[in-house]
């Protein structure tokens, strides 16, 4: 396993825990130096798992890459022809760097097409880091919020709650809902799959829906893209909502479309001074009009939308082990248990949705027309 060579990076994709099993199935496992460092994971905890310590180079030699990003050319050209590359391949919109991949023979894994099945559960690297990111969300704008949380009664008078207003009650959304209500604050959440309502109650939020929307479920417990009409009924209902929140976090994502813009300048300009948007779907193209990716902006009214980026990444060391453990889980279904060899059936279909690149081919169905 390499170390990152994004510097932002502060996951990594084994754990002493993973390593341990990977030793187990019967892999030599390296792990370069340091790779681990940002994570809180020094290399005598590798190396007491059954890893050897080893350099950069030493990828070249493997038979499979654990990765977070999708390796750089440089990287590629170090790798052998065959080698497994098992990463989150962002492969939208980056479809040279997948011929580039296919041209240097390597097998790549994008783990964030794994099919959202029970069987996959445990390999989602979706769910595994947009729980961390929900969580984190209400972190960081706890931070940024000039006032309490919780409702206080003290000797010295009462502090009223804070009003958070989740939109978009997936994975993200509602561990987002979780962690408000943990922290005592009083929450509302919206979402236009009529599904996510009870999930919301569940957890002690108000869920909001307009009676325009009955439910815009899509394609595989994804949100499908509104009509105009819906998009005006559901921005009417948030309008009025939005103006009485302290704290707004949206989450909203439609597979394969740029994300969709929920909170406009108007509404921003609607909230009191001292509130704090975070938008976790900035690196989507965000969903709240005036975030900036990598930025936390002020606006004259004094509104802080915060547009961080990996936001897994600002809690790495919990993203780290999770994400460890979906890779893991899924190289170990390659494992003849056996034999203790790489043994990849291509009729899996597991491997069939991830796959993007094999014996010199992009062969990802969405991705070879462009590879032509
Ligand atoms: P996501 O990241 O694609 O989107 C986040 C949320 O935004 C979704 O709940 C979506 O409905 C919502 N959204 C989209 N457009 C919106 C809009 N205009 N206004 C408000 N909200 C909007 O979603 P996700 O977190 O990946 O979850 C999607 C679904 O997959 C959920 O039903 C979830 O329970 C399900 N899921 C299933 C599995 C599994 O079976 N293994 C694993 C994870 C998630």
């Amino acid at each position: 396993m390499p170390k990152e060579i994004d510097v932002t990076e502060g996951r990594v994709a084994a754990s002493p825990d993973t390593v341990k099993r990977l030793a187990g199935l019967g892999f030599d496992v390296v792990v370069e130096a340091g790779a681990g460092t940002r994570s809180r994971i020094v290399d005598s905890e590798f190396e007491k798992a059954g890893a050897k310590i080893g350099k950069t180079a030493d990828a070249g030699k493997a038979d499979v890459v654990l990765k977070l990003r999708r390796p750089t050319a440089a990287e590629l050209k170090t790798y052998k022809k065959g080698t497994l590359v098992i990463a989150t391949m962002d492969p939208y919109g980056n479809e040279g760097d997948v011929a580039a991949m296919a041209d240097a023979g390597v097998t790549a894994f994008a783990m964030e097409f794994m099919p959202r099945i029970t069987r996959a559960q445990s390999m989602d690297i979706l769910s595994s880091q947009a729980n961390l990111a929900g969580y984190r969300a209400v972190i960081d704008a706890a931070a940024e919020f000039d006032r309490a949380l919780p409702m206080m009664m003290t000797a010295a008078g009462t502090v009223p709650a804070a009003k958070v207003f989740v939109m978009g009650a997936g994975v993200a959304g509602l561990q987002a809902i979780a962690t408000a209500r943990r922290l005592g604050a009083v929450v509302t959440a919206t979402d236009v799959r009529a599904a996510a309502g009870e999930q919301v109650q569940s957890l002690g939020a108000k869920f909001i829906m307009t009676e325009a929307l009955k439910d815009a479920s899509g394609e595989g417990g994804y949100a499908r893209e509104l009509t105009d009409d819906e998009k005006k009924a559901q921005a009417a209902l948030v309008a009025d909502h939005i103006a009485k929140q302290d704290i707004v976090i949206t989450t909203a994502l439609i597979p394969g479309r740029p994300a969709p813009k929920l909170v406009s300048a108007d509404m921003v300009k609607s909230m009191k001074p001292g509130s704090v948007i975070i938008d976790l779907a900035v690196e989507r193209g965000g969903n709240v009009e005036g975030a900036k990716a990598g930025e936390v902006v002020t606006t004259a009214n004094g509104v802080k939308i915060v547009g961080h980026l990996n936001v897994p990444g600002r809690v790495a060391a919990s993203a780290s082990l999770l994400y460890a453990k979906n890779l893991y889980t899924f190289l170990e279904t390659m494992v003849d248990k056996e034999k203790k060899v790489l043994a990849i059936n291509m009729d899996d279909e597991l491997v069939k949705a991830t796959m993007l690149t094999h014996e010199g081919k992009v062969v990802h169905p969405n991705f070879v027309d462009s590879a032509k």
